[in-house]
Parts: C-alpha cells; sequence; structure tokens
C-alpha cells in the first residue's frame, strides 16, 4: 500500500488530501482483491493520467475526486494477463479494454462513496448516446451487474478462462 507521504505530497497541506487517500485506499483494496500484481508507485498532482509501472497523476478538483478511480483502476487492467507487457509477444494483449475497466472501476467505486454524483448522472446520460468506441464501460458493468461483488467474479472469471487469444475479450465482451 502507498504510504501516504508518496500521496499527493506537494498537496499535504490540502485538507481534500484526507479524503482522497482514503478513497485510494479502498480503491486500491479493491482491484487488490481482483487482482493482486495492482501496483501503485505514485500519486501526484497533474492532469488526469495513469502510466504503466503505477504512476498516477491527477487534478486537485474536490468537485471531481472520482477521477482518482478512474486514474488508479487502469492498473486492474494494466499490471493484468491482458497487457501485452506480460505476454511475449503480443498475443492476447488487449489494451484498448483499458480505459473501459477504469471506467467501470469509476462507477462502482462513486455508488460505493457517494450514492449520487455529477459523473455518474454524465455515466447514465452518455449510455444512450452513439459513442465513437465499442470498448464501453456499461458493457462491462452490465455482465457484472453494476455490483462489486459480480464484478469481481466476472474479472476472475474473465482472467482464469483467458486463452492468449488476442480478441479474447472482445468475444467476452462485445459478445462475438
Ligand atoms: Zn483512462
Amino acid at each position: 500500500m502507498l504510504k501516504k507521504d508518496k500521496f499527493l505530497p506537494t498537496a499535504s497541506l490540502l485538507s481534500c488530501r484526507d479524503d482522497l487517500y482514503e478513497l485510494f485506499k479502498s480503491v486500491f483494496e479493491y482491484l487488490k482483491e481482483l487482482n493482486p500484481k495492482v501496483s501503485i508507485n505514485d500519486v501526484e498532482c497533474g492532469d488526469a493520467v495513469y502510466r504503466n509501472g503505477g504512476h498516477v497523476t491527477i487534478p486537485l478538483n474536490p468537485k471531481n475526486k472520482g477521477v482518482l478511480f478512474h486514474e488508479v483502476g487502469h492498473a486492474l487492467l494494466a499490471d493484468s494477463v491482458f497487457h501485452s507487457n506480460y505476454l511475449s509477444i503480443n498475443k492476447g494483449g488487449n489494451e484498448n479494454w483499458g480505459d473501459a475497466f477504469a471506467e467501470a472501476v469509476r462507477w462502482l467505486m462513486e455508488k460505493k462513496h457517494f450514492g449520487k454524483s455529477e459523473w455518474l448522472k454524465c455515466f447514465e446520460e452518455k449510455k444512450s448516446e452513439p459513442t465513437t468506441s465499442e470498448y464501453r464501460a456499461d458493457l462491462i458493468l452490465t455482465k457484472a451487474k453494476y455490483d462489486m461483488v459480480s464484478f469481481k467474479e466476472l474479472w476472475l472469471k474473465l482472467t482464469s478462462e483467458f486463452d492468449e487469444t488476442k480478441y479474447y475479450l472482445d468475444r467476452q465482451l462485445l459478445n462475438r
């Protein structure tokens, strides 16, 4: 677990840092249950970005704390068998789903910690819009019944049945 002194160190005087650290612990512990390889090495202030190796930056916006869930959520797939880092050739690596999984993690965490939020409202509205990407968080969440326990079961099933073929996740999640 990332120690608090490595968590938003330059924001140490801000009151929202304490809240954010609690939220960080919650999402990190949940991800660890799904994938023990998940690691986050530093969380700093900046644009919302996840970089391989567990480096997260988030903007400090007390009204949009859920960004933290998304960026940390990226580690679920990035540190998994579905990331090309873990495969000798690019067989099975399907990083197209990285953002969708990060959004799905954010949805579950926003629901758990905030119940309602502007972001959750937008998420609902966007579902009915035509989208340019077929890699959508709501496809994952539908399969996971919008529930943390089922999401964990889905993830464990996906990883344990993984056949190391490139379009495995597409077949599982797009019903191909
Ligand atoms: Zn993202």
